[in-house]
């Protein structure tokens, strides 16, 4: 017999690792010990060396559905008489090196004990168990241990105790094991901050009644407050829209289940897989003509046929949502366009504007995070709107081979950081607008709750060449301070990088094409770009095409005024730039008539704002309440266009320049002679489809990759795959979002494209 050490990396914490582990050495009669460690679990068993050998695998092949393998090794280290096998303290002496516990959505046990009267559990707010429960947004230090999260200083009571030691149990060292006689206190506020109440079973009683009533509700989530009110009430909605100063914006609704959302939206496979998986995120679904529940879809989702639909993550959610049995708006909990709060202390300052009462409840989140948002196109393919909760803070698997920590601080208006520290990436949560001075001081609070835990020092930083950007800017001071190179990344090949290397594609030999199109991003030729067209080949990129430039009116305000857009498409167009200048008033007119006469200082390629003017031009939206609001409402008009058929509009290429001025004055002739505008719409995207098509085929490309947040657009995606897949190989992303939530995994992929630092490495175990 001889002494041996498994060491085991990935996600190896907070998923039941460790009881995993100690059940199958109990099984097998085999002494020794496991720890969490910062590199992720390490074993230390005493046995012969086949059974030594089949143990190692089976750890491996048979993992615990949550965990995920990265790296496992084995060696003979002095042997010892261990005389029992142990689960020991964690030990946490060395930096550390392992990814990091995401939250984890509550499962069907937990689900069904507090469902069940004669459960201890029954009715519990905070029942979480072995595979499911908070992580991430209570960490406060590696590794994931009790010790390391906001439950520290709450005393298992003796029953939790020994559920937290017996090896056949769902709760075996669960580190977030809780129940009625050793709870989490919570508090039940009235809008004036008085406390109604601290039992969770009044409380919840007390819930149902005032949302039943029409009131709107402040309740602690995972990552942050949720308001939430009755979503078949319209005076309760308008109230909502009118208190967070939202208009249009849709708001995601909480179901107690599958059926019940069954009701108003079409559930394909994928989306109920979805809903149901371990990160419950928001999906969002195609609406049913008449939803069945009596929800208020048109004020929910205003001009929208998709209806963002989510399932309880918490039990204390699913205490709530099954009482109601009704479904809630669930809408992060936050001022307008701020980032969502998460303190107790400004819930009761901040949330009591928008809520008539508030839940808080005595475990504190360390980080804050939004729900996620996905969707599924109709033929199944994957788009991720927002990455956060559920999802972040890993990136399986690390493609990059860098010999130092490197930081990309991402953009401006999706903000999401990215670090590569020894083996592990780490891609943050959704962090909202950098324009907000919110979102900034989250930005940094996240950036140093998790630089501190992993005890990470950058040697490069990697930055938007956007010369305004506020997170350039802090890239660029925080480089000055701690004296380590910056490396600035152009935007779009940022977004081209991004897709790339997550379809393992930056050592290809195949000459790749990426379309990138979004609303906006500072041009190597100093012009605002958006519409482009990118070469990869043998390591090196080029941008071959793009959309032929539009004068950028009056700044910024083009992306929130579509009208500006639709000018600004016209405006050598005589007989149509009279119609356009129709959206203005007199005054406006004035001065706009004046502007257009000078020359204009900058120009754009960005496809956001063409697909913006057209949605004006052709009277669906002028201006834009939420960001992609018009090219949203284009798109759910094209949807609803009976004839399918393939015509296009002509986008020739002239040049490097796609002309998309005869789609334009088509479009407006065939609005002129009465087609409907839905078909006009539809036919827009078809364009579009042909217009990438036809590209590929000029520059004899068949390998095209897409990314920016105009491929969030379910329609545009399908439509390429069917026109294209048969003669092309097509990628999008898979774990990122394709808007700017992306940008900084790709300016990590563009220093390791300039620097060839790029492996294959395998994934060595991911179950599910
Ligand atoms: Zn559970
Ligand atoms: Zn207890």
């Amino acid at each position: 017999m001889q002494t041996w050490e498994i060491n085991i990396k990935g996600l190896v914490q907070g998923v039941g690792f460790r009881p995993f582990i100690y059940k199958h050495a109990i099984e097998r009669n085999i002494n020794g010990f496991v720890s969490n460690t910062s590199e992720g679990v390490c074993i230390q068993i005493t046995a012969q060396k086949e059974m030594a050998e089949e143990f190692y695998r089976f750890l491996a092949s048979h993992a615990p559905a949550n965990a995920l393998i990265t790296g496992q090794s084995i060696r003979i280290v002095n042997k010892i008489d261990f005389t029992s096998f142990q689960i020991r303290e964690s030990v946490g002496v060395s930096k550390p090196d392992l990814m990091i516990p995401h939250d984890i959505a509550i499962c069907n046990s937990c689900l069904s004990e507090i469902f069940n009267e004669n459960d201890r559990r029954y009715g519990y707010p905070f029942t979480t168990c072995l595979q499911c429960g908070p992580r991430y947004s209570i960490l406060t230090a590696l590794p994931y241990d009790r010790c390391n999260t906001t439950m520290a200083d709450l005393a298992m009571c003796d029953h939790c105790s020994k559920e937290y030691s017996d090896i056949s149990g769902l709760r075996h060292h669960s580190q977030t094991n809780s129940c009625p006689n050793c709870t989490i206190p919570m508090k039940w506020y009235s809008k004036d901050g008085i406390e109604l109440s601290s039992d969770a079973a009044i409380i919840l009683q007390d819930i149902k009644k005032v949302l039943l009533e029409g009131n709107i509700v402040a309740i602690k989530g995972v990552g942050g407050y949720l308001l939430m009110c009755d979503a078949t009430n319209e005076t309760s909605i308008r109230l909502l829209r009118q208190k967070k100063h939202r208009p249009a914006k849709p708001f995601a609704l909480l179901y107690p289940s599958i059926e019940r959302a069954g009701e108003d939206v079409f559930l394909s496979p994928h989306e109920i897989n979805a809903l149901k998986s371990i990160v419950a995120p928001v999906v969002l679904c195609r609406l049913r003509e008449t939803p069945g529940t009596g929800i208020c879809h048109k004020l929910i989702a205003p001009g929208l046929n998709r209806l963002g639909v989510m399932l309880p993550y918490t039990a204390l959610l699913a205490l709530v949502s099954f009482a109601v049995n009704i479904p809630l708006v669930a809408t992060s909990g936050n001022l307008s366009g701020s980032p969502i709060v998460y303190t107790d202390e400004e819930a009761l300052l901040s949330l009591t504007e928008y809520a008539d009462y508030v839940l808080t409840f005595d475990r504190e989140i360390v980080v804050p995070q939004d729900d996620s948002v996905m969707q599924f196109t109709a033929n199944g393919q994957k788009i991720i709107n927002r990455r956060s909760r559920g999802l972040a803070p890993n990136y399986h698997v690390n493609p990059f081979d860098f010999s130092g920590g490197v930081v990309a601080m991402g953009a401006e208006l999706k903000s999401a950081f990215a670090l590569v520290d020894a083996e592990n990436l780490y891609i943050s949560q959704y962090l909202g607008d950098q324009q907000d001075y919110g979102a900034q001081i989250s930005y940094r609070h996240t950036l140093g709750h998790l630089t501190a835990m992993l005890q990470f020092n950058p040697q490069l930083l990697v930055v938007d060449k956007h010369p305004n950007y506020s997170v350039t800017e802090f890239g660029k001071t925080w480089a000055d301070q701690i004296q380590v190179p910056l490396l600035e990344v152009q935007h779009h090949e940022a977004h081209f990088a991004a897709v790339l290397a997550e379809n393992k594609l930056l050592t290809t030999r195949q000459s790749m094409m990426g379309v990138v199109w979004d609303g906006t991003g500072y041009g190597n030729d100093h012009q605002i770009w958006g519409g482009e067209f990118f070469l990869f080949d043998s390591g090196y990129m080029d941008r071959v095409a793009h959309l032929d430039y539009f004068p950028w009116l009056q700044g910024d305000k083009m992306s929130v005024e579509p009208r500006l857009s639709a000018l600004s498409l016209v405006l050598n167009d005589k007989k149509n730039l009279a119609g356009a200048l129709l959206a203005f008033n007199e005054q406006e007119r004035a001065f706009l008539e004046k502007l257009v006469t000078q020359a204009p200082q900058l120009l754009t390629s960005s496809m956001g704002r063409l697909l913006d003017g057209i949605s004006s031009l052709l009277g669906i939206i002028h201006y834009n309440s939420f960001e992609g609001e018009a090219a949203m409402n284009l798109q759910a008009m094209a949807e609803k266009s009976e004839d399918k058929s393939l015509d296009y509009y002509p986008i020739p290429r002239f040049k490097n320049r796609l002309q998309w001025t005869y789609m334009v004055q088509e479009l407006l002739h065939e609005k002129m002679e009465g087609i409907p505008v839905n078909r006009i719409a539809y036919k827009v995207f078809v364009s579009l489809a042909q217009c990438i098509r036809q590209t590929a085929k000029e520059f004899g490309v068949h390998h095209i990759a897409f990314s920016g947040g105009v491929f969030q657009n379910a329609l545009l995606v399908d439509l390429v795959k069917q026109i294209m897949s048969e003669e092309y190989q097509l990628f999008f992303h898979q774990q990122l979002s394709c808007n700017d939530e992306c940008i900084s995994f790709g300016q990590l992929a563009m220093y390791a494209i300039e620097q060839s630092m790029v492996t294959e490495k395998q994934l060595l175990h991911y179950q599910n």
